[in-house]
């Protein structure tokens, strides 16, 4: 039996020049299953997978090009299957056997960044951005000091809301209820990287905008050019706090801001920062409304109401599933296979950018999934000591399946 590993451009290519009835095709994106690769030939679940390798000797061909998809084939296979890469137009045996034992390179990881942020801080240098240039300075004097520890990619500045919407767990959140005080947060400011690739999140649960300090918070981040991103409900945008959020995210080479929409309140709120943003057309703002799968009928509703009828042809708008926060929306809640977990955690962007995110109080989260910060991996005090986990924590067992890890 021939099984075709991954369902992209390589596999259909495979599949058309090998064609046969006894081809089927796997691929890790539950997204796909079911559907067709090409003409007759389905994408298989991965119980049909499990089954097939049980019953039959088997010939793979791994199309994609990451190693964790090997890593999969390792927990999976007999050991006289036999397993081949297929890559510009030939095959090459793989032996499961000799794979090393799977690690992330986390010295490597951090050493790239480094070099990558003494550039940055030479640019800074160069433009005149004396704050962002002495942060950075600060910043890579730490890191050169403790390259194995985590980036920090985002804090939380309340799990507190103005709303108790069914896609979020913040309504049923156990832990305690707080803001993010002055020491907390200055500790946390020492360790923003001055990266201008990603975005550094200012949103964990809760909404953002009821911290009394958030414009305070905001203003500090962007001083030291550090890309934010910044999602809220949009209940607590009004004409004047607008202009000084919009203001402050353009201070940075570029800023998202998400306005999801939960009332037609957040609707019409979006529509004063798409004004802003038209009246203000050399801006560096990336801003979205968002439409959310949980209320999409509902969104769409406001939206007419507001004047707007296309929203797949607004620029402004995007369109997102809602998830279940790792199970923590008990109502989405599904648990996962062995198989399964330790393959999406090989490919989760947290575990392999070795990112981490700061609840309120200070405690790290694994991930933004990690709403009830269960992972237990120290607090900010701590941060030059913590180390990626080479395993899966509790929470990745009811991990959503194509949320970080953008497959599985
Ligand atoms: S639960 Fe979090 S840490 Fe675990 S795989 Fe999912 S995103 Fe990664």
């Amino acid at each position: 039996m021939k099984i075709v590993f991954g369902a992209g451009e390589v596999a259909k290519e495979y599949i058309k020049n090998n064609y046969s009835s006894s081809i089927v095709c796997y691929d890790n994106d539950r997204r796909k299953w079911g559907k067709k690769v090409i003409d007759d030939v389905e994408i298989i679940t991965l119980d049909e997978l499990l089954k097939i390798i049980e019953c039959n000797d088997c010939e793979i061909i791994v199309t994609p090009k990451s190693d964790t998809a090997l890593y999969f084939l390792k927990d999976v296979c007999k050991n006289d299957d036999k397993v081949y890469r297929y890559a510009d137009g030939s095959l090459d045996k793989i032996e499961l056997d000799n794979l090393p034992e799977y690690s992330v390179d986390i010295n490597a990881i951090e050493s790239e960044r480094i070099k990558r942020y003494e550039l940055i801080k030479d640019t800074f240098k160069r433009n005149g951005d004396i704050v962002a240039y002495n942060h950075a300075c600060e910043y890579l004097e730490y890191k050169r000091n403790n390259i194995l520890a985590p980036e920090l990619g985002g804090i939380e500045l309340t799990n507190n809301c103005n709303l108790r919407c069914k896609n979020c767990p913040t309504p049923t959140c156990k832990r305690e209820k707080g803001y993010m005080g002055d020491a907390v947060f200055n500790e946390a400011f020492k360790y923003i990287s001055p990266d201008q690739d990603s975005y550094f999140s200012m949103h964990g649960l809760g909404e953002p905008l009821l911290h009394p300090k958030i414009f305070e918070y905001l203003d500090r981040v962007t001083s030291i050019k550090r890309p934010v991103i910044l999602s809220t409900n949009g209940l607590l945008l009004d004409d004047t706090n607008i202009d000084s959020i919009m203001n402050t995210l353009n201070k940075t080479s570029k800023s998202r801001f998400y306005i999801s929409f939960h009332s037609e309140k957040s609707v019409k709120n979006w529509i004063k920062c798409v004004d802003w943003m038209t009246e203000h057309k050399e801006n560096r703002i990336e801003l979205f409304g968002q439409v959310l799968e949980h209320n999409k009928d509902e969104a769409l509703r406001w939206l007419r109401n507001c004047g707007i009828s296309n929203p797949c042809d607004n620029k402004y708008i995007r369109f997102i599933t809602s998830h279940s926060f790792a199970g923590n929306v008990s109502a989405r809640r599904h648990e996962y296979s062995d198989i399964e977990v330790n393959n999406r955690f090989k490919n989760c962007y947290y575990v392999n950018s070795n990112i981490i995110l700061m609840a309120w109080d200070g405690r790290f989260k694994s991930c933004c999934l990690d709403s009830e910060v269960c992972a237990d991996r120290g607090s900010i005090y701590d941060i030059k000591n913590i180390r990626c986990s080479t395993h899966p924590y509790k929470l990745c067992h009811t991990c959503d399946p194509d949320w970080t890890s953008n497959f599985q």
